[in-house]
């Protein structure tokens, strides 16, 4: 793999797509140009925006933190000049800081780090503050993920040239730990527990990545799907030899210690390569005793998310779905195209309590990640509403917002969405009766991805499905 000039966590574009509709989903409330603060630790500098503080608060003292926990395990004095971290309110801003960098690399990302100056650019989730008490999310793994690239820069010189799998599965075996506060968290965190289900999902379809192919490969996969799988295989495979477990954990320490000191230039994937197989040399067995102890992990992760995941099979039989649920949103990503004449059902639930705005999002037409429609069903502090909104890859337009009288909305108990799409038309319905219907004049979506997603925490999906006529 040639120079990449920089590291990040890569997030397949259907999440991509999701963190998007996160990210605006507040659009419907309230929508001003950013403004930006500093906040200065010792170790880390973050530049976010404004509005954003108490978050961002919370980022710092825990990123401090786990750059401790980092250096540590590096065996590096503690970070001296502090890291400087930008966070975007929006994406655009972000592809904006990324473009003028590393030239479109790393677009999709919504994260990474520059390797000339071990800065972290990432866009901002809105998460903790909206969902209190529900736990760390999308936006800690990913920051904690990307310091973690950071702080490597700041100390090996060859850190670019690493393989992927390494620097990948480090960072994220690191980010695992500092979010879970010391310690593993795939059970908890969904974030997480989805790379274990990727890597299980490849296994049982004959899609895992033989490790031989792992050490030597880069991450970078024309299919997202396998790229995807890749980095979950990165991340057991660091977990795995980390755990005390499953044998003696200074061994992969000093394994990362020996390729980490490994000089510039040298074929550094060979080497590292070379170097695994004098103490791991049964990549077979490796393989096997990999997949076991990811089994034991799935079998603890979070109930509600198994039963999420059993969503994959729709009466259609064409969708599988994602979920980060709690900190996020569900989504349907693969699978046959719908259409031309589709329905999709979706039971939500509202969390009782909460003030600051919470939304189940149906969308459709995902065509390419880039330009899509969504029915959002929720509430914000005056009243509930059913609104159609339009992505066209740029920007959001509100194309009809219903206000439903809030007194309707009884928290704590399902409240059936129901969506019917065809080519000309979307139609919803809240529990029985209609309340959003308009015509879609355009015609600019076609049969796609379709999805369901839940917005913060205080509006659950419980079950969705999606038909085809
Ligand atoms: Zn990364």
């Amino acid at each position: 793999m040639g120079r990449s000039r920089g590291r990040g966590r890569w997030i397949s574009g259907t999440r991509y797509g999701i963190a998007l509709l996160v990210a605006c989903g507040c659009a419907l409330v309230a929508s001003a140009a950013p403004e930006y603060a500093v906040l200065q630790g010792k170790s880390l500098e973050i530049h976010f925006p404004a509005s954003e503080r108490a978050v961002c608060e919370t980022l710092l003292r825990d990123g401090e933190k786990a750059l401790s926990l980092y250096t540590r395990y590096l065996k590096q004095q503690p970070v001296r000049e502090p890291i400087r971290v930008f966070l975007y309110a929006t994406a655009a801003e972000y592809e904006k800081a990324e473009a003028a960098r590393t030239g479109g690399i790393f677009k999709t990302n919504l994260a990474f780090t520059y390797a000339r100056d071990a800065e972290v650019h990432m866009v901002f989730q809105p998460r903790l503050d909206r969902a209190p008490g529900t736990g760390p999310g999308m936006l800690e793994a990913l920051f904690m993920h990307e310091i973690a690239h950071a702080v490597q820069y700041r100390f090996f010189p060859s850190y670019d040239e690493f393989p992927d799998w390494l620097s990948e599965g480090v960072a994220e075996m690191f980010s695992e730990r500092a979010v879970g506060g010391g310690k593993h968290c795939a059970e908890r965190v969904p974030w997480f527990a989805d790379l274990v289900y990727d890597v299980l999902d490849a296994v049982d379809t004959g899609r895992f990545v033989p490790l031989e192919k792992l050490l030597t490969e880069g991450l970078v996969d024309p299919d997202p799907g396998v790229r995807q799988i890749k980095y979950g295989e990165s991340w057991a495979l660091c977990r795995f030899l980390d755990d005390p477990a499953n044998g003696d954990p200074k061994q992969f320490r000093q394994f990362v210690l020996d390729v980490a000191h490994m000089p510039r230039g040298a074929p550094l994937v060979k080497q590292a390569r070379e170097r695994f197989l004098a103490t791991w040399p049964d990549l077979v067995d490796l393989e096997r005793r990999l997949i076991f102890y990811l089994r034991k992990i799935a079998k603890k992760a979070l109930p509600w998310q198994i039963v999420l995941r059993e969503m994959r099979t729709l009466p259609d039989g064409g969708f599988v779905c994602e979920s980060f649920p709690r900190n996020s949103a569900l989504v349907l990503h693969r699978g046959e195209p719908l259409g031309p004449l589709a329905r999709i059902e979706a039971e939500v639930v509202l969390d009782p309590a909460g003030s600051s705005g919470a939304q189940a999002d149906v969308i459709f037409a995902y065509r390419r990640g880039d330009g899509f429609y969504k029915v959002a069903y929720g509430f914000n502090e005056q009243t509930g509403f059913v609104s159609l909104l339009r992505f066209d890859g740029r920007s959001w337009k509100t194309l009809a917002n219903v206000r439903i009288d809030k007194g309707a909305i009884e928290p704590g108990r399902p409240h059936a969405l129901l969506v019917d799409v065809d080519i000309s038309r979307v139609v919803a319905r809240l529990n029985g009766r209609t309340v959003l219907r308009h015509s879609l004049t355009d015609r600019s979506y076609g049969a796609g991805r379709w999805g369901v997603g839940c917005y913060d925490g205080r509006v659950r999906v419980r079950s969705a499905k999606g038909t085809s006529f």
